[in-house]
């Protein structure tokens, strides 16, 4: 059995998979565009995203409760079909465009209620801090994570991501997200995949995350190799999301491996399965471990994987 520590649930996307399928298709057909192909990984992802977002605009129907239940619905039932037993599951933590809904807690609680009865699976929801949104909306959300009880006793964690320019937010927040760390989150950043190590540098300087998602180009640094070590952190990595992002070819060589030799722990992740088309077994099987290394990182995310609340 699996555990997935890094994946995005993403419920605009699976919404839109779920009642207007014919245009995701649209959207993965940007994959093989002169546009996209000639673009940075984070300008590939930023393309991506502004299309899922012009794509479910002024379509209201999609986003109503009942399109959420099923959205979970079938999340779970993925979960059974690759023999997903827990996920660390990164959610929005503010409603969008889930008009019904009062709080991100709501959501949360429909997981509750869809899971309650199989034992078999569990979930830890990880509130997403996008730092590539506008300050005023980051304010408002380190607001409600540090004040709103009902929400934050639903969350194992937050997972941070950001870009090289939005260092400076990174460094406004930096006191908030301790404080979170203090209060018992996890705390999760986007290391190593959309810029270079320098900034790696500045924030591991600052702060110790409970794990990384991606890392994979920490790897190139070994003043950082021997941090991530040290501080036994493991780099939840995602295969095909740093492939088809252009992040780093797992085609020809494996990060994942290379960690291991290191003695670095490290778990195999889907990232985003409706963007990237993928589910466990697939990034498992690209990710070219040996049998013993994949004994390895299936372990590792049971081991590192975060409780449920
Ligand atoms: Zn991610």
């Amino acid at each position: 059995m699996y555990s997935l520590l890094h994946c995005h649930f993403e419920s605009a996307l699976r919404a839109l998979d779920l009642a207007r399928p014919e245009r995701v298709h649209h959207l993965r057909a940007l994959y093989r565009t002169p546009g996209y192909l000639g673009s940075s990984p984070a300008e590939r992802l930023t393309l991506l995203w502004r299309t899922v977002l012009s794509l479910t605009e002024d379509d209201e129907e999609i986003f109503a409760e009942s399109t959420f239940h099923l959205v979970v619905q079938r999340l779970l039932a993925e979960m059974r079909a690759s023999q997903v037993e827990h996920a660390d599951l990164r959610i929005g933590p503010s409603t969008g465009r889930w008009r019904w809904m009062r709080s991100a807690a709501d959501g949360i609680d429909i997981f509750r209620k869809e899971l309650a009865g199989s034992h078999d699976l569990s979930i830890a929801f990880l509130a997403g801090i996008n730092m590539t949104k506008p300050a005023d909306e980051l304010d408002a959300l380190f607001d409600l994570l540090l004040t709103d009880g009902e929400l934050t006793a639903r969350l194992a964690g937050v997972d941070v991501n950001f870009l090289a320019a939005d260092l400076p937010k990174f460094n406004r927040y930096l006191t908030a997200l301790q404080a979170l760390q203090t209060a018992g989150l996890k705390v999760n950043i986007h290391l190593g995949e959309l810029f270079g190590n320098e900034i790696s540098h500045h924030v591991l300087s600052q702060i110790t995350p409970d794990r990384i998602g991606h890392g994979v180009l920490l790897l190139h640094d070994q003043y950082l190799v021997e941090m991530i070590k040290e501080r036994d952190v493991c780099l939840d990595m995602c295969p095909t999301s740093n492939t088809l992002l252009g992040v780093t070819d797992w085609t020809h060589h494996s990060p994942a491996s290379r960690a291991l030799q290191l003695g670095i722990p490290v778990s195999i992740n889907t990232d985003d399965p409706v963007l990237f088309r993928t589910d466990i077994d697939r990034e498992i099987h690209r990710a070219g471990l040996t049998d013993g290394q994949r004994d390895m990182v299936v372990a590792c995310a049971k081991r590192y994987r975060y409780g449920t609340s």
